[in-house]
């Protein structure tokens, strides 16, 4: 089954057909955007038997039966949750990588595929203010990074007691991950700050105070929050940490990319002294799943905490800084190869311009949601996220308007809850979202439910 034959070939080229049209025009491609009930495709799937039935009708199964169910992310109307929108240039450099089998923990074995990765790393260091002796490693996602961060965080330390930290003290804004990434650690979680603001020194210092410092493994703070966009007053946190000599997370997973966009920056001012960032190219740095970020500033205590020792891996270890050290991982895909080729084939501008189009793209939605005599905003949009009512509308009539518009094809939008109250939320993070696609999302709004 490792020979590549006729009909592999023959899948090849289809492959390659279907993937040029996915490419050039996402709608081309049969039932684009129209999610089916999960588990429920129009044929039930094929058995998995004792005899094969050759690549290419695999692949017939997997184009027609299986991906036409997913509502894809780099739809132009997926604006749920935290969708992407990777480059053609990510996406066939992340197909070629699967082909080439690199194995991505080492340089030994990866050569100057880590190269690339580690000029890729810099790029995110140098635009998030990072020094340049700032590294660390691309990983899965947002979550592993933070969990790599916090167990960094706690590496080598303890308490008077003996015993070692175990306290971390987050914005109450922060991603689910860090109560998992808490969990894991048997860590527990005291919140900072309220879920719909931005956390401020004032709310940190009398949190800070009721903690032995030696007991906290780290504040956690948000830069661009998942549910809000909101950005914590980065500068006051970290001069408060700096004083109390507490590790600095920032998770900027989603809004990270914001820093691109010069008028943007200013509201992120003090990032580049957090101990460590989370930031995922995956979501809007234009790279496909996954490609996440975990970036620190000193990586020495990383790579104490992180690297895995055995005989066995002596040998790669001789080459010193490697992929592996950084993380909570040791066999890893190169995920951060398909970014720096795309950052090559497109130029660092491109970027920009990119996550500016989002962002202009926001403001259109903000503004047509306040000229609108049945729709309001319910706060001022933060990085591209934008927060609304429907006048006379419960979170019943938004979940049954989502659902219907999942079906229809119309786009993926959830209703999410803001100050205990439901609302609508739309994040953007495809340049390709035009303003067309905002108004018929809208205009779907403007009548009442059946
Ligand atoms: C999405 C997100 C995460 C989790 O990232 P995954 O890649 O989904 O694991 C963590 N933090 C923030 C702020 C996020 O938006």
């Amino acid at each position: 089954m490792h020979e590549f034959v006729a009909q592999d070939r023959e899948a090849l080229n289809d492959i390659a057909a279907w993937t040029a049209a996915r490419l050039s025009d996402p709608s081309a491609v049969p039932a684009y955007g129209r999610a089916g009930e999960p588990g429920t495709g129009a044929e039930p799937l094929p058995a998995l038997a004792s005899e094969g039935i050759g690549t290419d009708a695999a692949w017939a199964w997997v184009r027609d039966a299986v991906l036409p169910t997913a509502f894809a992310t780099d739809h132009p109307r997926y604006l749920a949750f935290v969708g992407g929108a990777p480059t053609p240039a990510a996406v066939l450099t992340d197909a070629a990588l699967s082909a080439a089998s690199v194995y991505g923990g080492s340089e030994l074995e990866a050569g100057t595929v880590v190269t690339a990765e580690r000029a890729a790393l810099g790029w995110l260091c140098a635009f998030l203010g990072y020094p340049a002796e700032a590294h660390g490693a691309f990983v899965s996602g947002g979550s592993l990074a933070n969990l790599s961060a916090l167990v960094a965080a706690r590496h080598g330390r303890r308490t008077a007691a003996g015993a070692p930290p175990g306290v971390i003290v987050m914005s109450a804004s922060a991603h689910a991950s860090v109560r998992a990434a808490a969990a894991i650690m048997g860590c527990e979680v005291v919140p900072a700050g309220t879920a719909d603001g931005r956390l401020r020194a004032a709310d940190l210092a009398p949190v800070l105070d009721a903690h032995d410092p030696d007991d906290v493994v780290a504040v956690v703070a948000s830069a661009g929050a998942t549910n809000t966009g909101a950005v914590d007053a980065l500068a006051e946190i970290a001069a408060l940490c700096a004083e109390r000599e507490v590790w600095l997370h920032v998770d900027a997973a989603y809004g990270g990319a914001a820093m691109l966009s010069p008028c943007h920056r200013e509201a992120f001012a003090g990032i580049e002294r957090a101990d460590s960032i989370t930031i995922d190219p995956h979501k809007w740095l234009f790279t496909p799943y996954e490609c996440a970020a975990i970036l620190y500033r000193d990586p020495h205590r990383a790579r104490a905490a992180h690297r895995q020792r055995a005989e066995y891996l002596e040998a790669a270890h001789e080459a010193a800084d490697n992929p592996a050290d950084y993380a909570v991982h040791l066999t890893r895909r190169a995920r951060g190869l398909p970014l720096w080729a795309s950052l090559l084939a497109n130029g660092t501008d491109a970027y920009v311009d990119a996550v500016e189009q989002c962002l202009t793209t926001a403001g259109y939605a903000a503004k047509q949601i306040e000229a609108s005599p049945t729709l309001e905003l319910a706060t001022a949009p933060q990085l591209s996220v934008v927060l609304f009512r429907r006048t006379g509308w419960g979170a019943a009539e938004y979940e049954q308007w989502s659902q219907a518009a999942r079906r229809s094809g119309l786009g993926l939008v959830t209703p999410t809850t803001f100050g205990d109250e439901p609302v609508l939320r739309l994040c953007f993070v495809n340049p390709r979202t035009t303003a067309t696609d905002v108004d018929l999302l809208l205009m779907s709004l403007k009548d009442d439910l059946p």
